[in-house]
């Protein structure tokens, strides 16, 4: 190593070095899309290992998702030259979180075996307890309720803390009970769901100061990429891993103090300690009275008990918080400073992704939002080629433009790595698969609908479930008559009432049932076999690989057998599917090492070595970069999406456009977007406007191009189909008005929209605007 440091520094920016030195003390790094954020984070750990500052183990490195984290190894080992062996705490909040949790599971009345429900698993679980309520699921459906522990889950928040007028707003206020019947029956089953897996990882160190402690001792370095999109849960579980280990005897009040949690955590934890509820003091969020003002001085008291805070680096961008609505907090990157007394706070501000029209087509859009810290971003790049916008007549034609635009692009040589189509909602996806397909062009779905979650895999999981827990009543109760063995709705009622009054499992509860004559002969006999096979499958589990296990069980339990009985067209492909399944067993270990990735694999990637396509929605590409990208889809309902502006507002569509500065920005050097002028959702045609945010872009870094899917679109200086006389067009030049009386319909036509942007249409004479044909009817 050279006096210039070692190599891996080499080619950073000053700032992007001070970031990755300052090894000591808590580091804030706050920067745009491209700035090289995440490449930071990646050196600073190569830096930490090198310097010799940690080993692998004691540094605790959270990822947005699991594909960042096995990136961010691999990158790793270029950097030194050396794969490296076992990062084990490199992954996402919830791998990490789940991890830790297993290790202590009893601590918490889990088993560490437990099973990951994921959602419908958890409103399966939610029905039977709304049945048990005798609360009428239609009026109050599971789903919802669902969603609202969730929510709770999100913020951190167990039964007992969440606040008695908001657990009242479920079946005519038992959503509280519900709650906490919920999470009763979980441990029961020995099951969590994903909250959990931080949640009650949360309580675990809250109630075990000395596992916290052992943690804390741990971990001598933490970094956390995409800081803006962490929630309340997560920032709570930081803060309290994100301490110098506290000598015993310190209370926990000391490193988490009342004023640290979320103003909307607060004043929940305000309602609540007003109604006298609460966990004990000691493992309480906020016993210290919440302080009045929003950033409180610091308490001199505290200060001497807490302990200093630790090597934290965290990175991210206000104007890529894009998961509100699942309670991330962007607020948590505005009190950094103050959590962190001393943070040294750095910005980025080169770019490197994109090419000049990219980046200033992005910021120009994102300077329409009024709620952000603001920054520059410049590049050095060349200005590279126009964002393009094309107009289609429906999406089927908007997928064959596409389409045609990649086999061009593939045939001029790019690499189908290399392109990516984001879409906003994940029924977009389908069209564009249907039409690969019959291009053969090859692509992969990241992160959308999974592989795992299809009807057939699911059915193979859930027998593979009830082999590795036997108290896995939802995956039983699935595959129980799967294919159909006489055991119907009555028998499953008959071991639920079974289970309930002796509080064992199902599978517990089938096996005393079969001893009696309650159940009629044929029933009795059929699930007397059903139990024997998995008694004999557990037995064969221990000799036998788990990926012939799977065969094996899906064949005697006549599961295959079904399919091949099946008549519809799609038996074929799904029994491709339960082969591709064992397939891909084999790259675990064991059976258990396989439930578990499946249960957290959120982000299905596809294999990488083969060339194809990225097929994702906006949301998951977050972080990711391609060469070229396509944006389909952008129109009014659909992008900004109507039911968010309809829940949230301006601040809902101050979210859109964050993800559409999100899509723009992952491109390198293309990026193109569409609009089509009418719509199938869910069924039902809809026509359609191009979205506002197109009106957004300036018009010197945008090129109107036309549909190559050839149905006549556009022509000489036009871009509305004249064709359609509900449609009006306003499409020869630039010069016309347009975007004016687009926009007054547009306001009558929605109230979603409160005032312009600021500076947006200050900036209009030279904004891209017009252009797009306009139709009289409303958004979707
Ligand atoms: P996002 O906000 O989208 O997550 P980011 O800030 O994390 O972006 P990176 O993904 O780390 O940005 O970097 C963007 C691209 O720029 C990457 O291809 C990265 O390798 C490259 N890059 C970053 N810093 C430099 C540098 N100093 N020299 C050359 N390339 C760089
Ligand atoms: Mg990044």
């Amino acid at each position: 190593r050279a006096a210039a440091g070692p190599q891996y520094l080499n080619g950073l920016n000053p700032e992007q070095r001070e970031a990755v030195e300052t090894l000591d003390g808590p580091v804030l790094v706050l920067a745009g899309a491209g700035t090289g954020k995440t490449r930071v984070l990646t050196t600073r750990i190569a830096h930490i290992l090198s310097q010799g500052r940690a080993r692998p183990h004691e540094i605790l490195s959270v990822t947005f998702t699991n594909k960042a984290a096995r990136e961010m190894k691999l990158r790793l080992g270029q950097m030194l030259g050396q794969a490296v062996e076992g990062m084990p705490w490199l992954g996402t909040f919830h791998s990490i979180g789940g991890r830790i949790l297993r290790i202590h599971a009893e601590l918490v009345q889990l088993k560490s075996n437990f099973t990951v429900l994921d959602v419908d698993d958890q409103v399966r679980l939610l029905k039977q307890l709304l049945q048990a309520e005798n609360i009428d699921d239609k009026r109050w459906p599971a789903r919802m309720l669902a969603g609202l522990i969730d929510g709770w889950k999100n913020r951190g928040l167990t039964p007992a803390q969440v606040p008695s007028g908001e657990a009242a707003i479920f079946g005519n206020g038992k959503g509280g009970k519900l709650y906490a019947s919920y999470q009763e029956r979980l441990k029961i089953l020995n099951a969590a769901d994903f909250g959990d897996l931080l949640l009650e990882n949360i309580r675990l160190f809250r109630e075990n100061p000395d596992v916290l402690r052992q943690y804390q001792n741990r971990f001598k370095f933490i970094l956390v990429d995409e800081y803006q999109d962490t929630n309340v849960a997560q920032y709570l579980w930081l803060r309290l891993l994100s301490q110098a280990p506290s000598r015993p005897g310190v209370p926990l009040s000391a490193i988490i103090p009342g004023d640290l949690t979320s103003p909307r955590l607060r004043g929940d934890v305000d309602a609540r300690s007003a109604s006298g509820e609460g966990d004990p003091p000691q493992t309480e969020i906020a016993e210290t009275t919440p302080h009045p003002d929003p950033l409180p001085v610091k308490d001199a008291e505290r200060e001497k008990a807490a302990p200093i805070p630790k090597n934290i680096c965290c990175v991210g961008d206000d104007d890529q918080s894009i998961y509100g609505w699942r309670g991330a907090e962007v607020d948590n990157i505005l009190r950094f400073e103050h959590d962190f007394p001393g943070a040294k706070v750095i910005r980025l501000e080169r770019n490197y992704r994109s090419t000049g029209h990219i980046l200033a087509a992005a910021s120009h859009l994102i300077a329409h939002n009024e709620g952000r810290l603001g920054k520059t971003l410049r590049t050095e790049d060349v200005d590279g080629e126009k964002v393009t916008v094309t107009g289609s007549w429906d999406s089927e034609e908007e997928a064959r433009a596409i389409g045609e635009e990649i086999e061009e692009l593939q045939r001029s040589g790019e690499n189908l790595n290399e392109v990516a189509i984001l879409v906003r909602a994940s029924f977009q996806m389908r069209e564009f698969e249907d039409r690969f397909v019959t291009l053969g062009l090859p692509y992969r779905v990241i992160g959308g609908p999974r592989f795992y979650e299809r009807a057939e895999i699911r059915d193979a999981l859930a027998y593979l479930r009830v082999i590795n827990s036997p108290a896995d009543d939802l995956a039983f109760e699935r595959i129980v008559n799967v294919p159909k063995r006489g055991l119907g709705d009555a028998t499953v009622q008959m071991l639920h009432d079974h289970a309930r009054k002796r509080r064992m499992p199902l599978f517990e509860a089938a096996r005393a049932v079969v001893e009696t004559d309650e159940l009629k002969p044929k029933a009795r006999g059929a699930l007397r076999d059903l139990l024997l096979q998995f008694d004999r499958w557990r037995a064969q589990r221990e000799v036998t690989a788990h990926t012939e296990l799977a065969e094996i069980v899906l064949d005697e339990s006549g599961y295959t057998e079904m399919w091949q009985k099946d008549r519809s067209a799609d038996a074929a492909g799904r029994l491709d599917n339960l082969k591709e399944l064992v397939r891909s067993m084999e790259e675990f270990e064991n059976l258990q090492g396989f439930l578990e990735h499946i249960s957290l694999v959120m982000d299905r990637d596809g294999d990488a070595s083969d060339e194809a396509v990225s097929l994702m929605t906006l949301h998951s590409a977050k972080g990711l970069e391609f060469d070229n990208v396509f944006l389909p889809g952008w129109e009014e309902g659909l992008f900004p999406s109507q039911r968010t502006l309809d829940e949230q507002g301006r601040a809902g569509l101050e979210e859109e456009r964050r993800l559409a500065h999100v899509g723009l920005t992952r491109a390198r050097r293309r990026a193109k977007l569409y609009f089509a002028t009418n719509r199938r959702i869910h069924g039902t045609w809809s026509t359609t406007i191009p979205s506002r945010f197109l009106d957004e872009l300036p018009s010197a870094n945008v090129e109107i191009t036309e549909s190559k899917g050839g149905s006549g679109w556009g022509g000489a200086g036009g871009y509305g189909p004249s064709r359609f006389d509900n449609v009006e067009s306003f499409g020869s030049s630039y010069t016309t008005p347009g975007w004016q009386r687009a926009q007054a319909n547009r306001n009558r036509s929605q109230g979603g929209r409160s005032g312009q942007a600021r500076g947006g249409f200050e900036e209009s004479q030279s904004s891209f605007s017009g252009g797009f044909s306009r139709n009289k009817r409303g958004p979707l």
